[in-house]
């Protein structure tokens, strides 16, 4: 991290913004999972004091895309493949009944806001940003579940989208870990459509084709010490 990127020019001065454009950076994948965040140094990078940036780092942690240790400081969450497992495990269970009560009451402007999320997405491919584009497809999905009006549902929704992206850049298989075009574009025309059925077996399916796309396999590069490495 250097004073001359672009969120060390837009100066965030509260702890939620730079909460926000920290959080962006992990989503894009500006910075990697397992990064050491150092107070000093965010400090400086966005001009507040360590008090606000640990205030920033503490919301992060609650949503789990930070881990504090105590003496060792922060540093981006880097989710083992048991977490991965267990996150889209969770999503195959809460997003389809989301979907299908999202169904029930999207409007005509819900419709708008979801076809506009899949062009910006399309776009950011387009410009060779998949680190922007799997943001905003996590977007996508926090979107529906905002349009089911189930709040609660809505929260954990949110934070396991962001875990998500997160276990994308570890695990990485093949491109279509992005959400695929076509099936957000079915899912949104089983919404128009008040297809509940439809919309929540497309949902289903999608978290399954996802989950099946990442490579769930402990990583010895990232797990072992050199001891363990060379002892096992
Ligand atoms: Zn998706």
């Amino acid at each position: 991290m250097t004073r001359s990127t672009d969120s060390a020019l837009k100066r965030p001065a509260t702890s939620e913004s730079i909460a926000h454009a920290l959080s962006l950076a992990i989503h894009e994948h500006k910075i990697a999972p397992g990064t050491k965040l150092v107070e000093d140094e965010l400090a400086d990078i966005y001009g507040v004091s360590r008090t606000v940036i640990r205030a920033a780092l503490q919301n992060l942690s609650h949503v789990k895309l930070v881990v504090i240790r105590r003496n060792k400081g922060a540093s981006v969450a880097s989710p083992s493949t048991t977490e991965a497992h267990e996150v889209f495990e969770a999503r195959e269970l809460l997003e389809p009944r989301t979907a299908r009560s999202a169904a029930m009451r999207a409007t005509r402007s819900d419709i708008k806001r979801l076809e506009r999320h899949m062009s910006d997405e399309h776009a950011a491919l387009e410009a060779s940003d998949p680190g922007r584009a799997l943001y905003l497809s996590g977007l996508f999905h926090t979107e529906i579940a905002r349009i089911a009006n189930q709040t609660t549902i809505a929260g954990f929704i949110e934070t396991l989208v962001a875990r998500s992206s997160l276990i994308i850049a570890l695990y990485w298989r093949r491109e279509s870990a992005l959400c695929e075009k076509h099936a957000h574009h079915a899912l949104v025309q089983a919404l128009a459509d008040k297809n509940a059925d439809a919309a929540e077996d497309l949902m289903r399916s999608h978290l399954v084709d996802l989950h099946s796309a990442l490579y769930l396999r402990e990583r010895n590069d990232r797990t072992l010490s050199l001891k363990d490495a060379l002892t096992q």
